[in-house]
């Protein structure tokens, strides 16, 4: 059921443009497989309110307006877009695939929206991401409908990427590897600096080579990189520290919808003593075997138990606490997620992180991550930036 890229996902150049080509012809394309996925599920009409389903189809990424927007896409119908009126001329046009409805001040864009569905709403989904507010008003007038998450339909679809998604990705993942080349460069001061001071210089090189959000910059040094999601804080770097870096944000590539990058090196500040060596060795082999288990037909969850195996037998298996990996799109965390118990198959033009961690309380904490395409035969990693146990003398 899942539609392959065009193209063979190695064969972008790493110099290639990053201005976007999707048009409408290929939304045109996306809105058509989604329909067909529709007729499988039987579900009569989506609508798409906030989240990432409304920009991968019209390149429109709604304002969090409490105003409703929401592209209503009959599974046999015109899909229209709702949108406030006074929005409307932020929505790109070129696509034959839907057309714009906007709604004034005075008028009520759930009856429009109510309208535009159609004979047909038995069963209708709805954005995980639609303020609970839309979906409390639809199912005022439509009591006798049975309501499902718009993305048990759209995110298998998202979650394999076509060939110039996977341009997209990779252009960010390149940006995010020149910072964190800076970092294993030691451009980027750690000693007698506070890691909140840290993320900031990050944050401001990840803008500078490219991006136009910073969607997270986590510095956890010492102690503090023993909690995965650390919020960098006011603890000073010291000599012989190990520090987690994982940082990643919306690469600009001049449309209105822009794709994540997400990378994790560790460094330390010093000669590492052997007890941090030792750990590294095993996170370095569990992230590489798990990386080269990457490919078409292996399920999510081996992905993850290849890691936790190598972690496991290297006797840390109780420092592992998270799962190995997640998707990345238009959102930073989306399906497919490489956990225990995902037994989807791996296809060609997933795209995900491959990121075990080692985590000692009140010690540190280390993580190694990459960003991995599934190619026709095999791994394709995005991020290729150095991936030893850096010593940073800076
Ligand atoms: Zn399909
Ligand atoms: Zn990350
Ligand atoms: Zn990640």
């Amino acid at each position: 059921m899942s539609r392959s890229p065009a193209e063979p996902t190695t064969s972008a150049p790493s110099t290639a443009s990053t201005a976007s080509t999707t048009g409408g012809a290929s939304r045109a394309a996306r809105l058509d497989h989604v329909r067909q996925h529709m007729a499988a599920r039987g579900v009569d009409a989506l609508l798409l309110s906030h989240g990432a389903d409304l920009p991968w189809l019209t390149g429109y990424r709604a304002m969090p307006l409490e105003r409703l927007t929401v592209l209503v896409v009959p599974r046999d119908g015109d899909a229209v877009l709702v949108v406030p009126g006074l929005e409307a001329a932020r929505v790109p046009g070129g696509s034959a695939s839907f057309t714009l409805r906007p709604w004034t001040e005075t008028e009520d864009p759930v009856a429009i929206a109510v309208d535009l569905l159609g004979p047909r709403t038995a069963t209708l989904g709805i954005s995980d991401r639609a303020w609970a507010t839309s979906l409390l008003a639809f199912q005022k007038r439509l009591p006798q409908t049975r309501w499902v998450a718009a993305s048990t339909v759209t995110s298998p679809l998202r979650a394999i990427k076509d060939a110039d998604e996977i341009i997209q990705l990779r252009a960010a993942a390149q940006a995010a590897d020149r910072v964190a080349a800076e970092l294993q460069a030691g451009e980027i001061p750690l000693v007698g600096r506070t890691e909140a001071e840290v993320s900031e210089d990050i944050s401001t090189r990840l803008i500078a080579q490219g991006h136009r959000r910073v969607n997270f910059a986590i510095v956890g040094s010492g102690p503090n990189g023993a909690s995965p999601h650390h919020e960098a804080g006011s603890r000073r770097i010291g000599r012989g520290d190990v520090v987690v870096c994982d940082f990643g944000g919306e690469y600009d590539n001049g449309t209105d919808v822009g794709y994540c990058s997400d990378i994790t090196r560790t460094v330390v500040t010093g000669e590492p003593e052997a007890m941090v060596t030792d750990c590294y060795r095993v996170l370095l082999a569990a992230q590489q075997a798990a990386v080269a288990c990457v490919g078409p037909g292996t399920a999510a969850e081996e992905v993850d138990a290849v890691a936790r195996r190598v972690i496991d037998d290297g006797g840390f298996g109780e420092y592992f606490i998270h799962r190995t990996g997640h998707g990345i799109g238009i959102e930073e965390h989306e399906d497919p997620y490489l956990v225990a118990g995902n037994r989807t198959p791996l296809a060609t033009g997933h795209v995900f992180s491959v990121e075990p961690g080692i985590y000692f309380p009140g010690r540190f904490g280390m993580r190694l991550e990459d960003i991995v395409v599934v190619g026709d035969d095999g791994p394709d990693p995005l991020n290729t930036v150095d991936h030893s146990l850096v010593v940073v003398d800076a």
